[in-house]
Parts: C-alpha cells; structure tokens; sequence
C-alpha cells in the first residue's frame, strides 16, 4: 500500500487582521480538507488486488474506456478524510448549542444502549408481526405516554419529522371536514407561527392567511375571532410560540375556531417548555405533531433522522393514517394495517409511509421517557425554562429583549438588534459567536422580532456552560454597540470565513465538476467561495 501525496498544492490561505496565514492552510490543529474528489491520487486504493488476467472481453464494444471516475485512495488516506470533516462539524456533544426553536439537547447515552439492543436494532420491517411483537409493544408503549402526557385521545406514529406530522394533521383535518361534506379553503396562521406551518397548509392545497401578533408577541384574539368564518379549516398555532412565549389564551382560541366550525391544530414542536405541565388535550387542540427529536432527546440534524408523532382529538382520531398500534381488553397489542383497517378504522385517510415510522427514534424515546418518569418530565420542562428565563435576565442590559414585558419567557429567550451601533447587524454577532466557539443562535427568525436572535438553551447545561455563553454573547453584544469595526470580519479563526450563503442556497453545487484540463479552479470552489 503506498500512499501517495503528489495531489498536495500549496494553498493561499484565509488571513484576519493579525494573521499571516499558514502555507498548509490549516488552522491550529483545525485541519483544511478538500473535497475527496480533489484529493483523487489516481490508481490508489484501499486493498491490494490481483492483476487482471489477460480476458477477451465480451462486451461487444461495450467496455469502459476510462475511469470510473471515483476517487483512488488509500485506507489511511480515506480514513483521515472523513475524520477531518467530522471536526469541522459542530454538534451538541461538543458544546453547547444554543439554536432556539430547535431544541439541541443532549442525548443521554442510555438511550442509544436501548436502541442497539439486536432484537430493536436488527429486525425488519417486514418480519412477519408475530415474530416482532416486542417491537409492537414497545411502539404502543410510547403511544402510551404520549397520548398520557398530552391528554388527547388517538396517535399517528409514523409521520417522520415535525413537518411530516403536521402534514398528517391537516390531512386528517381535511378528511374530517370531507366526511361531513364541507369544503373549506382556508388555513389561518399567526405572524409567530413556525415557517413550517404555512408551508405545510400550502402543500395540502389551502390558502394561507396570517393571523397579527399583538405587542406583547402574541396571537391577536380579536383578529382571529374577526377572520373566523365558514371558508376557515384551521388555525395553525405554535404553542409555546416561535417568540418564546406561552399562548394563554389557547382555550379561547379553540372555542372560538370550533363554534366557527374549524379546526385546531397545534405546533407542538416545543412541548419541551411544558411536558408534565400542561395537557394539550384540556385545551381544545384536535391535532399536535410531537418531535421525538426534540422534546424527547433524539438525535437530530446530522446525528440521527426525525420522527414526528401525532395526537388526536376524539372528532380527529377516526381520520387518522395507518398502521397503528392498539391494545385490547385481553392485553394483547395489534397492529393496524390495511387488512384490519377496513373493518377497524374505515375512514382513516390512508397512509403516510411504507413502514411504521422511526423505529430506533422510538426505542429512545421510550428510554428516556422511563428513565424520568412522570416526576423527571416535568423538571425538564421547568428546568428548560428556568434556563431560559435566566439567559434572558442575564443579557437584557446589553441586548434588547422585546417581550420582557410580557412577563417570564418559555423555553427560548428572544432578542433583537435594537442598540446595536449603526451598520451593524444580527449576522456580525452571530459570526463573533462563532470565534468564541459557540455554534450560533437562530438568527432572524421569527420575522415578528427584527435582526431577531432566538436562544434555546435546554435543559441539559449546567450553570458553568451558561455563564460562559452568556459572557461570551455579552462580549459579542457590547463589540456590536460600540461599533467595533472588527467585528464586521468575524469569524476570524474559523476555517472558512463569510460564505456567500445566499448563492449557496440558491444555486447549490451538489455534483463535482472534474475541473477545466487547462487547470482552471474547480466551479464547486469558485462559485460558492469566501466573500
Ligand atoms: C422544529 C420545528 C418544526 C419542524 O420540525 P422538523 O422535525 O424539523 O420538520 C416545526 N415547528 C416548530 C415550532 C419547530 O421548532
């Protein structure tokens, strides 16, 4: 095995104020990584093989004539690759990471033991149901709990994200409103909605309408009782809201919304700030998505895929898709699929995925589920806003808060560019955050706030993780008021600096160009280059 190092160019390396730059343009031990396509050594590869023997070959003009085209590499070489690009990714088992709305929490390793348990881990989806009737139990368990914790009565398990499932209820909302012969068009959303929700009334072929805040960041009542009428579906609603805040008057929302003849559905993505504390159920929802990978300490983004469960009300559940899990008076637990569906649940709108959803996201859920109990549940959710509470208390001197009066936020703690020197922007500080080594908040989102910054610290940091995050983000904050003009070439010690993120995700390069024989720059690096 040789290792061949003849595709090394020297590069001209990113330099800050203060930098001179290093000839390898690596950083520290934050090592620079080309695509594997770049660093292609022609015939290398990781095993040695036999020399082909001398065939006549019987394709009939049909042979390869070049390369296949992927890169030679060697084993050492191939390896060190990918575990470069592993650090160049920032996740929450390095630090924390504060994106509000997104609930980067950790992930206790119990739950991975679970998941890797062979008889979790090594079934297939299309055993045979009776040799897999742990597994069936085990998806009904969490049914269970979360039909429990949100006090609605039915469950759609198999939707596999957040947006997923509130596909599923606005489908099962649209199949009840059909059963009873009445064709809606409309799906009303307010301004602090998650950018999901609207997208997702669109794709199910409704007319999105928004719903205005009031000034203290939440839904107008008045407003949407005046919208109500009899082209209104649903009302879409995020609680607790994308500002942070609870929505106190959900009730009143739901009454309103089904004396108009509608529905409610309720972006529960943020069930986190209130497990154990409140019952979604006692407050008229019809339909909620649940992220497993949220609230209940799934992996998400790169680590793992979502999942996002659905509950139901008692007018919804009949609607609900397939399969799903029941269990009956003998205690035996079946699977609902086509088959048993005719006779069991006829008006289900059908189904929404091949197989019955997230199977290794259940099988964490469930483990971190037991191993807090009903007790530990509800700590979670009061620390997550303890936690909040105390970023939003600590930073309101240097950073504009605007609903601090509106009283104590939830889960995330918002706050806006209001104070910053002229010229200078949201997107600085989050880039200076970067140099401290924090991945940055949510920026500019929710549209209500402007230059907004949305926190979510979680409950799972220590009060030591904290306070440097909060020093951090106060240093950042006071740079942006006194219009420290190095501030505008942050980050200056990460690898890359300001990519042009627009173009990137307007014209995204997704397939590697050999580049021009003459030796012109490969496209994939000039056109979404540093800025
Ligand atoms: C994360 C989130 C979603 C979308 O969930 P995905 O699993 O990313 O599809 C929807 N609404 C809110 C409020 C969220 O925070």
């Amino acid at each position: 095995m040789t290792i061949n190092q003849s595709g090394w160019k020297p590069s001209t390396p990113v330099k800050g104020p203060g930098d001179t730059g290093t000839v390898t343009g690596n950083r520290a031990l934050m090592l620079e990584e080309p695509l594997i396509f770049e660093l292609d050594a022609g015939e290398s590869a990781g095993v040695d093989l036999p020399d082909v023997p001398q065939v006549t070959c019987r394709l009939g003009g049909l042979e390869r004539s070049e390369r296949i085209g992927l890169p030679g590499l060697t084993e050492p070489e191939t390896v060190r690759h990918y575990t470069r690009l592993s650090r160049q990714n920032y996740g929450i088992d390095l630090g924390l990471f504060p994106l509000g709305s997104c609930t980067m929490k950790h992930n206790p390793r119990l739950n991975e033991k679970m998941a890797r348990l062979p008889g979790f881990a090594d079934i297939h989806p299309l055993a045979p149901k009776e040799t897999v009737s742990g597994a069936i139990e085990l998806i009904n368990e969490l049914a269970f709990w979360l039909i429990d914790l949100t006090g609605m009565h039915g469950l759609a398990m198999s939707p596999k994200a957040g947006a997923h499932g509130e596909l599923c209820g606005l489908l099962c909302i649209r199949a009840a409103l059909e059963a009873r012969g009445d064709a809606r068009e409309v799906v009303l959303v307010p301004e602090s909605a998650h950018g999901t929700n609207p997208a997702t009334a669109a794709f199910c072929g409704y007319r999105v309408e928004n719903i205005p805040a009031n000034s203290d960041g939440r839904v107008d009542l008045e407003a949407l009782k005046e919208r109500l009428g009899p082209d209104v579906a649903a009302v879409m609603i995020t609680n607790p809201n994308t500002c942070g805040l609870f929505e106190p008057d959900m009730k009143a929302i739901s009454e309103a919304v089904h004396a108009a003849g509608g529905l409610v559905y309720c972006d529960g993505a943020n069930f986190n700030a209130i497990v154990g504390k409140v019952r979604p159920g006692d407050l008229g929802i019809d339909a909620m998505h649940i992220n497993l990978h949220k609230t209940f300490s799934t992996p998400h983004g790169g680590g793992g895929p979502g999942s996002g469960p659905v509950v139901l009300s008692e007018a919804l559940s009949p609607f609900g898709p397939i399969p799903y899990t029941a269990r009956y008076a003998d205690g035996s637990v079946k699977l609902i699929e086509e088959e048993e569906a005719a006779n069991e649940h006829p008006s289900s709108f059908g189904r929404m995925t091949a197989f019955h959803g997230q199977m290794g996201m259940f099988t964490r859920a469930l483990t971190y589920i037991l191993s807090h109990g009903a007790d530990g549940l509800k700590q979670v959710a009061e620390d997550a806003v303890l936690n909040a509470n105390y970023i939003l208390r600590s930073l309101e001197d240097v950073l504009d808060a605007p609903f601090a009066h509106s009283g104590p936020c939830m889960h995330e703690a918002i706050f806006s560019d209001r104070g910053f020197a002229d010229g200078f922007t949201t997107l600085d500080l989050a880039k200076a955050l970067i140099d401290e080594g924090f991945h940055p908040m949510t920026m500019y989102f929710p549209l209500v706030v402007h230059g907004a910054m949305l926190v979510e610290p979680t409950e799972t940091e220590s009060k030591a993780a904290l306070d440097q995050f909060i020093a951090a983000l106060r240093h950042v904050a006071e740079r942006a008021r006194a219009g420290d003009e190095a501030l505008k070439s942050a980050p200056i010690h990460a690898p890359r600096r300001r990519l042009d993120e627009t173009l990137a995700a307007r014209k995204p390069i997704v397939a590697y160009r050999q580049p021009a024989p003459d030796g012109a720059e490969s496209p994939t690096r000039s056109e979404v280059g540093d800025r």
